[in-house]
This record gives C-alpha cells, structure tokens and sequence, in this order.
C-alpha cells in the first residue's frame, strides 16, 4: 500500500498584493490527498469490494512561500521540507517533478518580471494510517533549531553508503556527514539547510532543542 501520484503545473497569475513584496517569491500551493482503510479488521480478512468500501480520504491544503534565492540554492532540500512538513512520505520523483516545473518557470520569459511564481502541487498518497489528527487544526508551523544546536552536531564518516533523507542523494561510504542525536545521518549542508528551517529530524521527527 504505497502507491502515490504527484501532478504539477504552473499557475499563471498575478495578485495585487504581489507588487509589495521585495523579494521574489515561488508560491506553491500543495494539495495532499491521504487515502487510508478506516476497517478495524486486517485487509486480508475483506474481500476486495469490502476494502474498496472501508476506504476513506482526507485532504491536506497549504501554500508555502519560499524565497526564490532558497529555491535557487537548494532546490532539493526545501522542496523536501515542505512536502515532509504536509506528512508526505516523501520520493524522488516528486521532488523531480516540482524542480523540473520550477525550473521552466525561471527560465521561462514569460514570467521574467514577476515578484510571484506561482505553482500548483497535487499529491496522492496511500497510507496505512492517516498520519496526523483531522480534528487537529494546529498548522505544524515550523521552527528552526538553534544556531548552537546547528554547531553541536557530530561529524561522522560513514560506513557503508546510504542515502541522505533529504536530497535522495547517496552518501558515500568513507565521505563525512552530519549526525543528528537520533543518530540519523545526512549531507553535512543539506542537514544545516534543513535544521535553519525545522527543528525536526526529516526521518524520524526527532525535535532538535
Ligand atoms: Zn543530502
Ligand atoms: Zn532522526
């Protein structure tokens, strides 16, 4: 149960508001939708017309604003961040396809004179569990972790090649990367990019003080 579907477009709209801001901006507007079987009883128990009917969804929507420079900078880790920030577990292609989209945009003249970058993002996910409370309103705003927290992070090399949660690159065995205190281990830079941002572990949402 871990198929998903991401599309991405450009919206291609200017608001008024958009000439007060200094800086250029992408603002990417994120619908996640969470399908989840609400029966009490294990899948293998229900013959198919009984799965399809416990089926239930629940949509998540957020527009994140991301300065274009940070978008520029890195692409991979933000855009990991505000997909992970919406619980969505989180794949390449995805991240791939919000880049390509970004991408287009700024080479594209059309938009060249725009203070706004205007984005759509629907995601689909199947998931054993719906993973936040619905009665729940609180955004999960987040916050970034300390600058001593930042510095205090051990510098490890790794053993055996794996891959960093937020860029889906590969750390090699015998590089150098950063160790969270939940002994999760990421690209030195895409994890002090990530902890400026969220407090949070990308994998284990251990919360950095
Ligand atoms: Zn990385
Ligand atoms: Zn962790």
């Amino acid at each position: 149960m871990d198929e998903c579907y991401c599309h991405v477009w450009e919206i291609d709209s200017v608001e008024i508001e958009d000439q007060l801001l200094e800086n250029s901006i992408f603002s990417i507007e994120v619908h996640a939708t969470f399908t989840y079987s609400n029966s009490e009883q294990d899948d293998e128990e229900l013959d198919l017309a009984a799965q399809i009917d416990s089926l239930e969804t629940e949509t998540l929507r957020r527009t994140h604003r991301l300065p274009l420079d940070r978008m520029k900078s890195n692409p991979r880790s933000t855009i990991y961040g505000i997909l992970n920030s919406m619980y969505i577990r989180v794949e390449r292609f995805m991240v791939d396809k919000i880049l390509d989209c970004a991408t287009r945009m700024l080479g594209n003249k059309h938009y060249k004179n725009r203070n706004v970058l205007r984005m759509g993002v629907d995601v689909d996910v199947m998931v054993e569990k719906l993973p936040f409370d619905v009665d729940d309103d609180s955004d999960p705003e987040t916050i970034p972790a300390s600058e001593a927290a930042i510095e205090g992070l051990e510098e490890v090399k790794v053993d055996n090649t794996i891959d960093c949660a937020i860029c889906l690159d590969s750390l090699s065995s015998g590089c150098k990367g950063k160790r969270m205190p939940c002994s999760h281990v990421f690209h030195g830079n895409c994890i002090v990019n990530w902890l400026g941002i969220s407090n949070i572990c990308p994998t284990c949402r251990f919360e950095l003080q």
